[in-house]
């Protein structure tokens, strides 16, 4: 039973639901349930995208030929003549010395409205990345956008930055910004945040971009339905030149200009959200996680109201969760998740355990379920019954002294419990119940003062609390003798 009353019960509930908020709120923070956010954040997000795939083609440069500026050339021509809605470039250019015929006409490619070229940032020593500018005449023909990743600490490849200011002050918009803004803007604009978007990767599940190869594109064997009026990402994928990086959890790894194309759909199909701030996070999984061990600790306890109260808070977080996804922002509930269903977890392997214990403490014995079947099933045939209740006062638990007791008021129950039809049974807590079916009251009323006598014998007397309820027919009330016992409000 809880100890305490008054106002040291409440501070003490008031500290464990604050450990279990500051708990949940450092788990969330520190992505311990990141996996499991993961897997949430596909489901929720893929929900609400579309059902067609985005009109988002990657063209993959594989192969041990190597792409002269030359051949990049005709490529880009090809997607040109294709019709493609704008066309990124993903990967390092370099001019020729020895074919400057091929660097001019790369050049002239790269002079459409249509054209963004990928600018690498390197981190440095400083706060700020360093860009690694493209030849000049390559450069002064594109439009420019950055191809920067950004890692999560876990090393994998959730967000998306739509910019990033250099080292010398440049601001450079995202692949997907340039490109989208480079047509007929699908109201990008609102887009332009300095913080991090949270990509819709697909998880395997949904409608996702398509990647062709660069060769069979520009033998002309490729789809040129997924090139006309599509967006096309160029770049390498080719695992002897480039190693793919991991996206989230239950997502494929994919090729830098892969990722760049789940950003572009996500953009094209309003499916990015923002993550919430650190300190949000934090706080909302605090009072998610601290309310909820709150309510389950309550003034009145009974045996469901902590796992009720944990479950409540466990639905409270996923609809947290969908509600502000609803509204493009993304709170991760999983720390919260974590926290409570470890708590349930061990309440329930705790009752498990006690409950193994008393029966393994009690042999013979039945539990409550048991015994309230033999009372339903007598009091269906009508037949007249006497229930007889004991009790230890101040229950039976933990310690050698009160496990002899126990074993002992068992032995005793056992030894009266004669005819088919008698059970003697456990109710927990140090309650114990005896059924003695075609027994009358006054029969009852000897067999619980012997029983009573017999505990109070010397060597270790026991004082037994008992009481009885005898039942003529079929208006029986025994059931709700045996119902568990709310604790009272104070034990002290
Ligand atoms: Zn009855």
């Amino acid at each position: 039973m809880a100890g305490g009353t008054g106002r040291t019960g409440g501070s003490r509930r008031g500290a464990l639901a604050l450990a279990a908020g500051v708990l949940a709120a450092v788990a969330s923070v520190l992505g311990v349930a990141v996996a499991l956010d993961d897997a949430l954040y596909a489901q929720l997000a893929t929900r609400a995208a579309p059902a067609y795939p985005p009109p988002v083609t990657v063209v993959g440069l594989t192969g041990a030929e190597s792409w002269s500026n030359a051949r990049l050339a005709s490529l880009l021509e090809q997607l040109q003549v294709a019709g493609a809605r704008g066309i990124a470039l993903d990967m390092p250019l370099r001019s020729d010395p020895a074919d400057p015929a091929g660097d001019a006409r790369l050049a002239r490619a790269l002079l459409d409205d249509r054209m963004v070229l990928g600018v690498a940032l390197q981190a440095g020593d400083d706060a700020r990345p360093r860009a690694s500018m493209p030849p000049v005449e390559f450069a002064d023909a594109a439009r420019l956008a950055h191809v920067w990743l950004p890692r999560d600490r876990d090393g994998r490849i959730r967000g998306h930055l739509p910019h990033v200011v250099s080292l010398d002050g440049i601001r450079w918009p995202s692949l997907a910004l340039a490109l989208v803004r480079s047509g007929d803007a699908v109201g990008a604009g609102r887009m332009e945040t300095p913080a991090r978007w949270r990509v819709a990767y697909d998880n395997g599940q949904g409608p996702a971009p398509r990647t062709l190869h660069a060769s069979d594109v520009l033998q002309g064997n490729a789809g040129t339905g997924l090139l006309g009026d599509h967006w096309v990402l160029v770049g390498v994928t080719d695992p002897a030149r480039l190693a793919p990086l991991p996206g989230p959890y239950g997502s494929p790894t994919l090729y830098p200009v892969e990722h760049e194309a789940r950003a572009m759909a996500s953009l094209l199909q309003g499916t990015v959200s923002a993550p919430l701030s650190a300190a949000v996070q934090a706080l909302l999984s605090l009072l998610l996680a601290g309310g909820a061990v709150l309510l389950g600790l309550g003034e009145r306890r009974s045996t469901w109201r902590m796992p009720l109260a944990l479950l409540a808070g466990i639905a409270g977080a996923l609809l947290l969760a969908i509600v502000l996804l609803h509204w493009r922002h993304w709170f991760a509930p999983g720390g919260v998740v974590l926290v409570l269903a470890a708590i349930l977890a061990s309440g329930c392997l705790t009752a498990l355990r006690r409950r193994l214990r008393d029966r393994r403490r009690l042999p013979g014995l039945a539990t409550r379920g048991r015994l309230a079947s033999a009372v339903h099933a007598v009091r269906t045939k009508g037949t007249a019954h006497a229930l007889l209740l004991l009790e230890v006062p101040g229950g039976v638990r933990g310690g050698q002294a009160v496990d002899d007791a126990a074993a002992r008021i068992a032995r005793l129950l056992q030894a009266r419990a004669r005819r088919p039809g008698d059970l003697a049974a456990h109710l927990g807590g140090g309650r114990f119940a005896l059924l003695l079916p075609g027994t009358s009251a006054t029969a009852a009323e000897r067999i619980l003062e012997e029983i009573r006598a017999q505990a109070a014998e010397p060597g270790t007397p026991l004082r037994l609390a008992g009481s009885i309820h005898a039942c003529a027919d079929e208006s029986c009330d025994c059931l709700r003798h045996l119902a568990p016992r709310t604790a009272p409000a104070s034990a002290g």
